[in-house]
């Protein structure tokens, strides 16, 4: 019988690293896999969203920093591949003050690359975000297009992204890094908007929108996104770039009657507040290499995916009632 794959999942405690642990260990994964998560479990770290795959044999958990280089050493040569979840992921924070930001997205992500590199890992996929080219008025951005960020968050992960690809122009490290829209789904930390707005309303408070609300976003079922992640790990070509989107573009204003209409509530919840610094006019990605090279579409419909997304907040109030304190600014 084959060895087992053995991969690292770095930041596997947050929202998409878990919901990634949970597909492989769990019912329809891959074959003889074995996962190692390792996540500092900051605030956005959460060690229920593991409980499901706490038992598998061939799961483990190692809380530490992506930034410790001996750390990372040891658990990067007792692995073959590694799947990079690990960052500061909110806009709003890196506004706010982007070290954390510049030490775990870059430095985290070349540390780990320098210990991939060492061990001849077999395979880096590095997660990243469409936020990385920065404001599109019309069109859709394609892997080919230069990154413009605009965010500290968005320049960080950018940054990442440029390491990440030098070492396999430089080195030949077969590293694979895709560029996702706004995701959504269940166990989200509820400091982004889908999450944020579903739980204050069923709480009977009320929701922020940014400026004039037409801000335009691109959502993703998770389940969609560890679709096309795993395709790009499994089948995806080395040193390439690939966009994951979900088709399904709504401004703010339309995402928020969506949210309202689905909790029941109305337009009279919503405070209008001063625009985030910064804030991106539309992001738009090009899906089409994904589609073409690796027969990626997206198959959750957004009317479906949001009902069953609010309908796992409402009855899954144990796992985001201690996290409100925590994701207040
Ligand atoms: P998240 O904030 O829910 O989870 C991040 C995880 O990383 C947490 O478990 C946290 O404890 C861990 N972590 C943070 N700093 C660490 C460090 N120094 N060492 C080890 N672990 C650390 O994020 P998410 O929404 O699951 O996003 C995962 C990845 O996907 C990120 O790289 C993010 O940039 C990217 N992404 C997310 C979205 C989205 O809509 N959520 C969209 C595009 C790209």
């Amino acid at each position: 019988m084959s060895a087992p794959t053995r991969i690292l999942v770095t930041g596997g405690a947050g929202f998409i690293g878990s919901h990634h642990v949970r597909t492989l260990l769990g019912p329809g994964g891959p074959e003889r896999t074995e996962v190692t998560v390792l996540d500092k479990l900051t605030y956005a770290g959460n060690p229920a969203n593991l409980d499901p795959v706490r038992d598998h044999p061939g799961f483990a958990f190692v809380r530490g920093d992506v930034c410790d280089p001996e750390l990372v050493d040891k658990l990067v040569s007792e692995h073959d591949q590694v799947v990079h979840f690990a960052a500061e992921s909110h806009v709003d924070r890196s506004i706010l003050g982007a070290a954390a930001f510049v030490r775990t997205n870059v430095l985290g992500t070349q540390t780990l690359l320098d210990a991939a590199l060492r061990h001849s890992t077999s395979r880096f996929v590095h997660v990243s975000t469409d936020e990385v080219y920065g404001s599109v008025e019309t069109g859709s951005w394609r892997e080919s297009e230069p990154v413009r960020p605009n965010s500290p968050y968005a320049a960080s992960k950018a940054s990442s992204d440029l390491i990440a690809l030098s070492y396999h122009r430089t080195h030949g490290l077969d590293v694979r890094v895709t560029r996702c829209s706004n995701n959504y789904g269940h166990h989200h930390f509820p400091e982004k908007v889908v999450p944020l707005f579903i739980t204050r309303l069923l709480d009977g408070g009320r929701v922020p929108l940014y400026g004039d609300g037409l801000h335009v976003r691109d959502w993703l079922h998770v389940d969609d996104h560890v679709r096309g992640l795993e395709l790009v790990r499994t089948a995806g070509r080395p040193g390439e770039v690939y966009n994951i989107g979900g088709g399904t573009e709504l401004t703010n204003r339309q995402l928020t009657e969506l949210l309202l209409d689905a909790c029941g509530a109305d337009w009279s919840r919503v405070d209008r507040v001063e625009d985030r610094k910064g804030h991106d006019r539309r992001y738009s990605v090009d899906c089409s290499k994904i589609t073409e090279e690796l027969g990626y579409r997206p198959r959750k419909d957004f009317a479906t995916g949001l009902a069953e997304t609010v309908a796992w907040y409402r009855e899954n109030r144990s796992w985001w009632e201690p996290l409100l304190a925590k994701a207040a600014l």
